[in-house]
C-alpha cells in the first residue's frame, strides 16, 4: 500500500466499502477486493490503483499507427500501456495484457518524470496512452499528461470511451488528441460482445469534442456481428448530427483473436462498402486501415478532391500540404504542425 497511488474519483461506503466512480460500472468494491478492471483495489477502506507508474508494454509508435491520421502526421508517439480494462471484449487484440490481472505480468516502473524524459531522448513529440485502456491507469495519464504538456509534448489517448463525465472532463484539460473505439452501434453488440453498453461512449465522444480535443474514430468491422449497411449507416447519421462531418472515421479489419476464433478476417470489399456509406452520408475523412489500402488511406482536400497526404501502410509519403491548407486555399481539418 505504501507505494500504492490512491486513486481519484471514489466514495468511501459503510463497512469499508468503496464505490468507484471513473467509470460507468460504478464498482462497489468491498475491503480487499477489486474492481472490474482488475486494476483498482480497496485496501481498508482506501481504494488504490495497482498500475500506476507500471507499464508492461512500451514502444515508440508512428502516430498513424494508432491511428491518428489528421494530428501532427509523420510523428513519433512514446507509447505506453500497462494490465486491465473495464471491457472485456470477446476479439480484444491486446487481451494478454487487457485482461490480466497487475501481477500476472511483467511490468516496470516508469514515473511519469522518467516517461516524459524517456519520450523527450527519443525525440517523441507525443505520448500515446494506448494498448489496454488509458482509463483504468487514469492517474497515470494525468500525472504524465500534466508534465507532458509544460514540456510541449502532445498527449494522446486511445480509447474505449466508457468513462464518466467528470473525469472525462479533467482529462481534457490536458489531452490533445483522443481516437476513440466505437466499437458498434448498437447496445446488443456492446452487452454480448464487449460487457459494456453503448450510450456512455457517445457522450464520451461529444464532450471530446465540446471541450476542443483533437478526435478520430475507429470502427473495426467484424462480419456477422457489426457489419450491416443499416447500422453503419446509422453510426454514420449519427456522427454527422452530433460531431460534424470533420471528425475522420476509420474503418479498420478484424483478425480471428482472444475469443473470437472462428470468424474470418473481415474483406476489403466491406470496409470499402462501409467507407462508401459514409462518404455518402457527407463525412469527409473516412479512411479503411489493417488491410492493405492505396487510396482509401489517403486524405483528401474535400474542396477540390486533391491528395493532401498519401500514406503507405504507417508512412507518410507524400504531404502536400502547406501550413495545414491544400493549393486551392481550403484550411484541411486537423492539428498539422
Ligand atoms: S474503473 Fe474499474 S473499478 Fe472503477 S468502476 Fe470502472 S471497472 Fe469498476
Amino acid at each position: 500500500m505504501k507505494d500504492l497511488k490512491e486513486c481519484l474519483f471514489y466514495e468511501k461506503l459503510e463497512e469499508n466499502n468503496v464505490k468507484c466512480n471513473l467509470c460507468p460500472r460504478h464498482c462497489i468494491i468491498a475491503e480487499g477486493k477489486r474492481g472490474n478492471c482488475k486494476a483498482r483495489e480497496n485496501q481498508k477502506g482506501k481504494l488504490y490503483s495497482l498500475v500506476y507508474a507500471k507499464p508492461c508494454a512500451i514502444a515508440i509508435d508512428p502516430i498513424e499507427k494508432k491511428p491518428f491520421y489528421q494530428f501532427m502526421p509523420g510523428n513519433s508517439a512514446y507509447s505506453i500501456g500497462t494490465a486491465g480494462c473495464n471491457l472485456h471484449c470477446q476479439f480484444c487484440q491486446n487481451w494478454t495484457t487487457s485482461q490480466a490481472r497487475p501481477e500476472d505480468i511483467t511490468s516496470m516502473t516508469l514515473t511519469p518524470k522518467q516517461l516524459v524524459e524517456e519520450a523527450e531522448f527519443h525525440g517523441c513529440r507525443a505520448i500515446a496512452y494506448t494498448y489496454n485502456e488509458p482509463i483504468i491507469f487514469y492517474e497515470y495519464v494525468l500525472d504524465c499528461a500534466k508534465l507532458a504538456k509544460k514540456k510541449g509534448i502532445k498527449n494522446i489517448i486511445v480509447c474505449n470511451g466508457f468513462i464518466n463525465q467528470e473525469p472525462l472532463k479533467e482529462w481534457c484539460k490536458y489531452i490533445d488528441a483522443a481516437n476513440i473505439d466505437l466499437k458498434a452501434f448498437t447496445d446488443k453488440f456492446y452487452k454480448q460482445i464487449t460487457g459494456a453498453w453503448i450510450k456512455p461512449v457517445l457522450e464520451s465522444i461529444k464532450t471530446l469534442k465540446k471541450q476542443g480535443v483533437w478526435l478520430e474514430i475507429t470502427n473495426l468491422i467484424i462480419p456477422t456481428l457489426n457489419d450491416k449497411p443499416a447500422e453503419i449507416k446509422k453510426m454514420c447519421k449519427w456522427i454527422k448530427e452530433n460531431i460534424g462531418t470533420t471528425t475522420p472515421l476509420h474503418f479498420t479489419a478484424f483478425y480471428p483473436c482472444y475469443k473470437i476464433l472462428d470468424i474470418p478476417p473481415t474483406p476489403k470489399d466491406t470496409l470499402l462498402k462501409a467507407k462508401s456509406i459514409a462518404d455518402k452520408e457527407g463525412l469527409k475523412y473516412v479512411y479503411v486501415g489493417n488491410v492493405p489500402a492505396e487510396k482509401e488511406s489517403n486524405t483528401y482536400c474535400p474542396k477540390c478532391g486533391k491528395l493532401l497526404i498519401r500514406r503507405g501502410w504507417f508512412n507518410i509519403t507524400q504531404n502536400n500540404l502547406r501550413k495545414g491548407k491544400c493549393n486551392c486555399g481550403y484550411k484541411a481539418d486537423g492539428i498539422w504542425e
